[in-house]
């Protein structure tokens, strides 16, 4: 059994409390794209984890997790990641923790390189997490990065480190004028946090291939949303990896297999983290209260998130490019705030009615359409059964489901574990 668990939006969906709910079905779980850019948050009777790096089936003791070629690992990060699940009783071995030969290592450089440059932009910048990422993916496709197999070969490894810092420099000291780094803080960045990796270092094409031939059950747990995937989200304000389903056996390492199914995970209302266009868009008093209520601030960074009301256009997009079979339904709790729940059905553009999700660059002259559905205004937080929602919030996810063209299978309504309801 092959399944992707992925964001339909902006990320920030909730995709970590489905991922430690539903792994308790699984043997592995995988991550298969991005690094440390973005946060996972976990709420269960253990307590309550940030996962930047490691994939959320971490926490469950019969799991073995896999960080897959797909993903950019900051190896820093990494170690203080591990450490900190440590100090709350998580035990983390080889035998819980797989890291892939080739998934590509951010390195020091790479993040000091995202803060140069979104300096550089000021006023103009992505909005980047300033974690590395573009420029470790950018060095990958230059065939420049390094990759967790070159640990092995030391003297092959700091060979490389030369030719790499002579050519980073033409960019960190020629072109921003920063002083150049050097081969020995980039050799002891490898000793410090590399070497002692090794133990967790294997070919995870060829362990999931065989768990998979074995019947053992495998989820892959993406990280962000449709709406932020390299090719199809909304470019340039993308992240740097492809966040979608059809990408999963690709950066897991086993691009042969087929998934069974495409589980979307969707947001009662929208966030957004970062710069760019973002239709459905609430400001001033209105978004602080949406924000208060959902405590919309990132995870990996502590910004304080956009908000908005539930996108339709964007999120049958989204369901689209996850290829989803169903959606889990997160945060439905949050908007028992409301008598009325305003949702975006369409864009105006030009005097005309968008349903279908534009070409991006069009997204800065579009206008939400909203229409209004009737709340509920009671707490559902306690809700464990479709039969205890009240008939309003039924009505608000039958009305979701009929907008986007899909099946919603769960809808959460708080962070807990436990806090879900099976609705088909
Ligand atoms: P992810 O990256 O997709 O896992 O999402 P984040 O962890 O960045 O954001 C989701 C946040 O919402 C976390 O703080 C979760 O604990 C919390 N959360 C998840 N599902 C629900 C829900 O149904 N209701 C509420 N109130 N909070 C939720």
């Amino acid at each position: 059994m092959l399944t992707s668990v992925c964001g339909v939006n902006w990320g920030d969906e909730g995709k970590g409390k489905i991922v430690d709910l539903l792994s308790q079905e699984y043997d592995y779980v995988c991550r298969y794209q991005g690094g440390n850019n973005a946060g996972h948050t976990v709420v269960n009777e253990r307590g309550k984890f940030i996962l930047n790096l490691l994939p959320s089936g971490i926490l469950r003791e019969n799991v073995v997790n896999v960080l897959g070629p797909g993903m950019v690992i900051d190896l820093k990060h990494l170690s203080e990641e591990v450490a900190r699940l440590r100090e709350k009783g998580i035990g983390i071995t080889p035998e819980n923790l797989k890291i892939s030969d080739k998934a590509v290592i951010t390195m020091p450089y790479h993040v000091l390189l995202d803060c140069l440059e979104e300096d550089r932009l000021a006023e103009k910048k992505f909005g980047s997490t300033r974690r590395g990422i573009a420029p470790v993916y950018a060095d990958k496709y230059m065939k420049k990065a390094f990759r967790m197999g070159e640990l092995f070969d030391e003297d092959r490894l700091f060979a490389r480190v030369k030719d790499v810092v002579a050519w980073k420099n033409l960019t960190v000291a020629g072109g921003y004028g920063h002083a150049p780094i050097t081969a020995e803080e980039i050799e002891a960045y490898f000793k410090t946090y590399g070497f002692p990796l090794k133990d967790y270092i294997c070919d995870t094409g060829a362990l999931l291939d065989g768990a998979h031939r074995a019947g053992k059950k495998i989820m892959f747990e993406a990280q962000l949303g449709a709406l932020r995937d390299i090719d199809f989200g909304i470019y340039p304000f993308t992240s740097s990896s492809s966040t979608i389903a059809a990408y999963a056996p690709i950066g897991a390492g086993v691009p042969h297999l087929k998934l069974d199914k495409s589980i979307g995970v969707m947001k009662a209302y929208s966030t957004c983290v970062g710069e760019g266009p973002f239709t459905a868009e609430y400001f001033g008093e209105k978004a602080e209260k949406l924000r208060a209520a959902g405590n919309e601030y990132g995870a990996a960074t502590g910004r304080p998130r956009r908000v908005g009301p539930f996108d339709a256009v964007a999120s049958a997009y989204g369901i689209r490019c996850q290829g989803a079979d169903e959606v889990v339904l997160t945060k439905l709790d949050v908007l028992s705030l409301y008598e009325e729940i305003e949702v975006c059905t369409a864009y105006e553009l030009g005097g005309k009615l968008l349903r279908e999700f534009p070409y991006p660059d069009l997204l800065g002259r579009c206008k939400p359409f909203y229409e209004s559905v009737k709340g509920w205004r009671e707490d559902i937080s306690h809700c464990r059964k479709r039969e205890e929602l009240p008939r309003a919030a039924l009505d608000y996810i039958a009305y979701l489901e009929e907008k986007c063209a899909c099946k919603i299978s769960y809808a959460a309504v708080g962070p807990e574990r436990d806090a879900i309801i099976r609705l088909k």
